[in-house]
């Protein structure tokens, strides 16, 4: 699957890029030291410039889409159209959420002369996980 993708951008197969392919498939949505530390394990050794070189590579041709968040490193994941991201405040989690943004997008044409190209949305809060959880540093009372 990820050989056909990076052929039909016109991009040579090496290694690296499907091992990348691979590692961002699987991690959902992740930055650069996490994917750095999925080349580590397999024991790839991979210098970061050259893992910063192929994630350019990948994005400038659409294979992946990066989501930029304030105050922390870009996020890498597999391009799948425009959706909506949740971010938890607590542990960092970048999740996709399952809203179509058409409407957002028609909704956002009608109010402005603006042409839209595309809709990014970030929700913020604590995800399920975490208010489970939550980071107390005392237990009890
Ligand atoms: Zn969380
Ligand atoms: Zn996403």
């Amino acid at each position: 699957m990820h050989e056909r993708l990076l052929r039909s951008k016109g991009l040579k197969l090496t290694p690296q890029r499907l091992m990348a392919l691979k590692a961002i498939e699987e991690g959902g949505h992740i930055d650069i030291d996490q994917l750095h530390d999925s080349f580590n394990r397999l024991g790839m050794k991979i210098p970061l410039a050259t893992l910063y070189r192929i994630l350019g590579e990948l994005s400038s041709v659409g294979i992946l889409h990066t989501v930029t968040l304030s105050g922390q490193k870009t996020r890498y994941e597999i391009a799948k159209g425009d959706h909506p991201h949740f971010l938890c405040e607590q542990c960092g989690q970048l999740e996709d959420l399952h809203i179509t943004m058409n409407k957002i997008a028609s909704i956002a044409q009608q109010a402005c002369i603006h042409t839209t190209h595309s809709v990014s949305i970030m929700l913020h809060g604590i995800c399920q996980n975490c208010s489970a959880f939550p980071a107390i540093d005392k237990e009890g009372s």
